[in-house]
């Protein structure tokens, strides 16, 4: 199909169908679009939306991003996911500061410059958020393109990629870019989704390969499966009896870098190494029912392990350990599984006083 046939039909859909009501869509700029960008990868829309609401209630400006502690930031990303994305933005934004005097770039391979900002992050940016001509190619273009089209083979393959970046670039028109790409991302959001496109209501469906050719659930092609290995490890729940219970801070770095967690051990022996140090001998000790979290790369099962103190243990003076209260834990980032467990114990211990 032609291009301009091509970018006719979607846009006309768009202007039918298409989504403006997106809070990052009000008065959009590339702060305001960059952060949507970020939370929306890997996150539905529906979910984000509040997120981003109080991201920004918090941090109107990049200033006032670069200006906060991460652990303020990571706090407000709790339950999102791939955390890596809030400690890259909170570096980004201090890069905004420092390299760019505090005023968002708005070219495409200044863009590509901050942490965590990809070619097609650093397109919307420059398209929805500075008006520029930019193509994108995020996981819902690429189906899109990949069906349409008939693109084989996995877009996380460079070759595969290579090809759906060409035809985004052609495809893309000089006019009303911006509208082009949101109309794209929103065609893959809402008629072309994985599992059973809306064809009958798509504006390519006359033209597309996959459609004409019964080709959908071929296409895009789909990654190599490969079974996720097994890991576990032991949490070591210190609780007191006036409901403190004892986090650490994992390092910046890796896995739930930065973000404040239970003390974590692979195997139970070293728990009980843990357990036998303690300068207060445990007035009871109670493991949970073990419980796995799956992660894009393996799957961690975790096993909870409450170990009740009669007395405090008094100060922690390591910088990187605080009691914090389970009925109100400070606005620090905490992992899931985290979150998880302090919302479980605050039940249970809550429960058990009114008993
Ligand atoms: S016709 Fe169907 S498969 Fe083709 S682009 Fe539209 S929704 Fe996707």
């Amino acid at each position: 199909m032609s291009s301009s046939w091509h970018s006719a039909q979607v846009l006309k859909w768009f202007d039918r169908h298409g989504r403006n009501h997106l809070p990052w869509q009000q008065n959009p700029t590339p702060y305001r679009v960059w952060v949507s960008e970020i939370m929306l990868q890997q996150t539905q829309v529906a979910t984000v939306i509040d997120y981003y609401q109080r991201f920004m209630a918090r941090f109107p400006t990049v200033a006032a991003l670069a200006k906060a502690p991460l652990d303020e930031v990571l706090h407000l990303w709790t339950g999102l996911g791939y955390y890596a994305r809030a400690r890259n933005m909170h570096h980004a934004a201090k890069q905004v500061m420092e390299q760019f005097a505090g005023e968002f770039p708005c070219q495409v391979a200044e863009l590509e410059q901050l942490k965590g900002i990809g070619r097609s992050t650093a397109g919307a940016i420059a398209s929805l958020g500075c008006g520029q001509h930019a193509a994108i190619l995020d996981g819902n273009v690429k189906r899109v393109l990949a069906r349409a089209y008939g693109v084989d083979g996995w877009p996380g393959k460079s070759a595969v990629a290579k090809q759906l970046w060409q035809l985004t670039e052609q495809l893309t028109p000089q006019q009303r870019c911006a509208d082009y790409n949101q109309a794209m991302m929103d065609l893959g959001a809402l008629l072309c989704k994985g599992k059973q496109p809306d064809c009958q209501r798509c504006p390519l469906h006359s033209r597309c390969h996959a459609y004409q050719h019964d080709q959908i659930a071929e296409l895009p092609g789909k990654k190599p499966r490969k079974a996720l290995p097994e890991k576990s490890c032991w949490l070591a729940i210190v609780l007191t009896n006036d409901q403190q219970t004892l986090l650490q801070q994992r390092p910046p770095s890796g896995l739930w870098g930065g973000l404040w967690g239970f003390p974590q051990f692979q195997q139970q022996s070293e728990l009980n190494d843990y357990i036998a140090e303690l300068a207060v001998a445990p007035a009871e000790i109670q493991q949970w029912q073990t419980f796995r979290h799956t992660f894009s790369h393996f799957h961690l099962d975790i096993t909870p392990v409450v170990i009740a103190l009669a007395n405090e243990l008094g100060e922690v003076n390591e910088l990187q350990q605080r009691w914090v209260n389970i009925q109100q834990p400070e606005n620090l980032g905490f992992a899931a599984p985290t979150a998880k467990i302090l919302k479980q114990l605050a039940k249970q211990t809550h429960s058990r006083s009114r008993s």
